[in-house]
């Protein structure tokens, strides 16, 4: 193959599908982006909420996460960069804890000082281990229970990862927990120190419509609304796209960034073995209500819920780390996440039997509010958020190359030993498509 200019379809215009598009369209390629949605960003679009402007899911950039601090200073935006010292905190038994630093950590009552010290040594020993690997082929739950003890895993892990994986937890390998971990750890300026996280002035609608700009002025071409349903190989050696209205475009080769099996669906022509081993992958979703309050909850960025009778895993409140005058016109926004299987009914609830369901949880864990506080309440619904981290996760991922020739699967499911952000996805979308195109020459 020469290196010479080829056209290029990419499915999907998030994060995963724009950094491909920005890195061929650098090395001179044509590309087009088809979006299903009205506005590219996946993940990371904003809405409007009572007049505010800000994403649909959390996000935070961390200062270790160097691939999105390039992206964002390419684009132009380098100057907007806050950086903060944000706390965390816990809910358990009714009460909020501080756990923010070593002092506060001493001081929270779930567990005595002896499964402190495991809890700290298990921590310790996460964050040095290199080969992950070897995680990747022990349940969570077993690693946790030998490092930690049964009573730390009961009262502290099993409510850490029930909220994030729910019952998965169960089919999850220790290299989540090593994962998450050790960007935990990358965060603070060292051991149990303050975490320092950041974001750019206007949020993750700038950082996309900054990029989008960048990306129509290299001369990528942008197809919204254009839900593609097929990918199939043509007579004359290149790939045909379908959308549902029936368009149909060809490119010398097609990535598809969408979930293993949605990206299979599309190409009826890849070997059975192919799509079951894509189909294998198992995603979890999200149910993400987002509430405007006319008051602060908390000083805390993220409160981890140790209690069991809340709906929503955790509460992230965003203006515990952004700006509420500058960002968001004085007004403080909580996030309520639920994590859950793509397939759960609570997907098909209403937005106002959720409302019911998680502020009557808010109120109660927050006394001190109530409805006369609420001024938006919406919900953010991703059945494709994350793939799960199963035992022998990295042996058994399909590969970016198909039987169908040209046509490559790149998406966040190729994060292999990292937790699912922007930081990943971006790094994943930089190795692979340098594999490709390594191939060129
Ligand atoms: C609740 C939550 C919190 C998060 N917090 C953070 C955080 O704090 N920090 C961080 O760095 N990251 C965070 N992330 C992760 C971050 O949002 C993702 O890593 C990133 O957005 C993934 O991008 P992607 O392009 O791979 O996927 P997506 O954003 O899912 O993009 C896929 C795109 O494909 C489109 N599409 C789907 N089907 C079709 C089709 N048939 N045809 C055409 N287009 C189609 C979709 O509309 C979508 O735009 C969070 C995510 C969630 C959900």
């Amino acid at each position: 193959m020469t290196d010479k200019p080829k056209t290029w379809g990419i499915i999907g215009g998030g994060i995963m599908g724009m950094t491909l598009a920005l890195r061929l369209s650098q090395k001179g390629h044509k590309v087009t982006i088809f979006e299903s949605g009205d506005k590219p960003g996946g993940l990371t679009r904003s809405w409007k909420m009572d007049g505010v402007v800000w994403d649909r899911f959390y996000h935070v950039i961390l200062m270790s996460d160097l691939n999105t601090r390039r992206l964002i200073e390419e684009i132009g935006l380098e100057k907007e960069f806050k950086w903060v010292e944000t706390k965390t905190g816990f809910y358990y038994g009714g009460s909020l804890y501080s756990m923010s630093n070593l002092i506060e950590f001493f001081k929270f009552p779930p567990i005595n000082l002896v499964d402190k010290f495991r809890l700290g040594l298990t921590i310790f020993i996460a964050s040095r281990i290199t080969n992950w690997r070897r995680l990747e082929k022990i349940y969570v739950a077993d690693w946790l229970q030998s490092l930690s003890g049964e009573r730390v895993f009961e009262k502290i892990w099993l409510p850490l990862l029930k909220a994030k994986l729910g019952d998965n937890y169960k089919k999850t390998s220790a290299a989540f927990i090593w994962s998450t971990i050790q960007r935990m750890y990358a965060a603070r300026k060292s051991g149990l120190k303050k975490e320092m996280f950041g974001y750019v002035r206007g949020g993750y609608d700038i950082i996309n419509k900054m990029l989008v700009q960048n990306l129509i002025d290299r001369g990528v071409v942008f197809k919204l609304n254009s839900n593609i349903n097929s990918v199939q190989p043509t007579d004359n050696g290149l790939l045909s796209i379908k959308t549902d209205g029936g368009d149909k475009y060809s490119y010398d080769y097609v990535i598809s960034t969408l979930s293993p099996l949605q990206s299979v669906k599309l190409a009826d022509s890849l070997t059975q073995e192919e799509k079951e081993k894509n189909k294998n992958v198992k995603y979890l979703g999200v149910i993400c209500p987002s509430v405007i309050l006319s008051k602060a909850i908390s000083p805390y960025y993220v409160t981890n819920i140790i209690d069991d009778w809340t709906p929503f895993t955790g509460v992230i409140e965003m203006t515990a780390l952004i700006d509420r005058k500058e960002e968001l016109n004085g007004k403080n926004l909580v996030y309520l996440p639920k994590y859950i299987d793509p397939d759960d009914s609570l997907f098909e609830s209403s937005d106002s039997e959720l409302r019911e369901i998680f502020l009557g949880s808010l109120f109660k864990m927050y006394p001190e509010i109530s409805e006369d506080d609420v001024q938006f309440f919406g919900v953010s619904k991703a059945r494709i958020v994350f793939a799960l981290p199963t035992i022998d996760y990295s042996k058994n991922l399909p590969g970016i190359k198909t039987s169908m020739k040209n046509f490559y699967i790149i998406n966040s499911a190729q994060i292999i030993n990292g937790t699912l952000n922007v930081n990943e996805t971006i790094q994943v979308a930089e190795t692979r498509l340098g594999e490709i195109l390594g191939t060129f020459e």
